[in-house]
């Protein structure tokens, strides 16, 4: 790609590929993958380090901060404890701060800027790979009840600070698009609302400018693959009041893309976002941007996307009928859940088959009534004459097979081809079956 025409967002951006640190290129982050990376921070002289206070089982949330100016931000991740991928991004960006002089901001930003930033506000959550903390609550539900002591530190943080502006940092489900397009919606951003009439003051405005500047700044690296959050008034949501606190609040949500498992383009693209932020609240740049800028920003669209959709697939006998299937695959049980059946022409697949002239194939399982062991060999032949699960009441199967394998302990009902249903099915033509759908993936049984 060439280099972007703003030098400044060119430079970021170069430096992104230099130096984001590698360690952190995965698909999950608890507090036990920072630790390489948050000691040189700590130990960094320009960085002041805050323990805050503690999770609701001990673990330190910390803050580190960068600069002594009279303008605050304040940056947060993963109050979600599933929500990682702007953990790592916050932690690039400061190590690029720290580390090497990016071109735009003033020689004495240090100066004019203090920047405040806690990586995992949820460590809790994160070591279980939940969105709640150890307490089942929801942190960004709490910012009323303050239930939560990770709840508690964030409202005493933004108390304490009273920031100018604030970044909550978010993951999204992988199925929203930049409005009605087939792309998934790597960034969203939103400028929340403060009261439900969903008022306009001068915060709010400076945050839609900000964002209004990053999207314009972020499109030339993921053009059609922004959206802007719905902004409908959430009470009990921490951006919500901290918007009403008086700071411009800016929600970052990092979503999907294609061939990008660990989300790294949108670890990129917070951290561009974020510098954008510093640069142009600097140089007063986002005041160039208007409300109409803001909202020509396509809708984050939700349920745009699927894992694996099915089109023309037949289904029934006199009369049959023509249907799609649109299939998601969870990321935490690697279990699969048909989402959809019928007209679905508005959503897309991270997997798209055209299943024309294919047909469901009757359910049939295999009854194991003696010891039997499967590799992938034989499991496909099983497939290929129409087995599409089996029942196993006295474990008398083993397998080794790599391909999905649905094992039952007894037989299923007949009625299966359900939204809910977990998708095990097989499609067959006048030559017989073709292909199967194992646990939401495709795969060809007569190539
Ligand atoms: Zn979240």
């Amino acid at each position: 790609m060439n280099a972007h025409p703003d030098l400044a967002i060119a430079d970021i951006a170069n430096k992104f590929d230099a130096m984001h640190w590698q360690v952190l290129d995965k698909a999950h982050l608890t507090a036990e993958d920072l630790t390489t990376v948050v000691r040189p921070l700590s130990a960094h002289q320009e960085i002041a380090t805050t323990l805050l206070g503690h999770s609701y089982e001990g673990t330190p949330i910390i803050r580190y901060s960068l600069g002594s100016g009279p303008l605050t931000i304040l940056a947060w991740t993963q109050m979600h404890g599933d929500e990682p991928t702007a953990t790592a991004a916050v932690l690039d960006w400061l190590h690029i701060l720290l580390n090497s002089e990016p071109v735009g901001l003033p020689k004495n930003w240090q100066d004019l800027v203090t920047v405040h930033v806690i990586p995992m506000l949820n460590p809790d959550g994160a070591a279980r790979k939940t969105r709640v903390n150890a307490q089942g609550i929801d942190i960004n539900r709490d910012a009323k009840a303050l239930q939560s002591p990770e709840g508690r530190i964030l409202d005493q943080q933004v108390k304490q600070l009273a920031p100018d502006v604030a970044f909550n940092l978010h993951d999204q489900n992988p199925y929203y698009t930049a409005g009605t397009s087939t792309n998934p919606a790597t960034i969203a951003f939103l400028a929340p609302a403060y009261h439900e009439d969903k008022h306009v003051n001068a915060s709010r405005l400076r945050a839609k400018q900000l964002i209004a500047g990053m999207a314009g700044t972020l499109n030339y690296f993921i053009p059609n693959s922004i959206g802007r959050y719905d902004d409908t008034y959430s009470f009990r949501s921490f951006g919500d009041n901290i918007a009403a606190s008086g700071a411009s609040t800016i929600l970052i949500e990092s979503g999907a893309a294609f061939d990008d498992p660990h989300r790294q383009l949108a670890r990129k693209m917070n951290v561009i976002a974020l510098q954008y932020g510093l640069l142009s609240l600097l140089t007063d740049t986002y005041r160039a941007y208007s409300l109409a800028d803001y909202y020509r920003i396509p809708d984050n669209r939700e349920d745009g996307l699927c894992d694996t959709k099915l089109s023309h697939i037949t289904l029934g006998l006199n009369p049959s009928y023509h249907v799609d299937i649109s299939i998601n695959i969870s990321a935490k049980t690697g279990k699969s859940n048909i989402t959809a059946i019928g007209d679905l022409r508005t959503v897309h697949g991270f997997s798209d088959i055209d299943g024309r002239g294919l047909t469901l194939a009757d359910i049939k399982p295999y009854v194991v009534t003696s010891p039997l062991q499967l590799d992938d060999l034989a499991y496909r032949k099983l497939l290929a004459q129409g087995v599409s699960y089996f029942v196993d009441a006295n474990g008398l199967l083993t397998h080794t097979c790599q391909l999905p394998i649905r094992v039952e302990t007894a037989p299923l009902p007949q009625v299966f081809m359900l939204p809910g249903e977990r998708a095990f099915f097989l499609l067959k033509n006048d030559n017989g079956v073709q292909a199967a759908v194992l646990e939401g993936k495709w795969i060809t049984l007569n190539p």
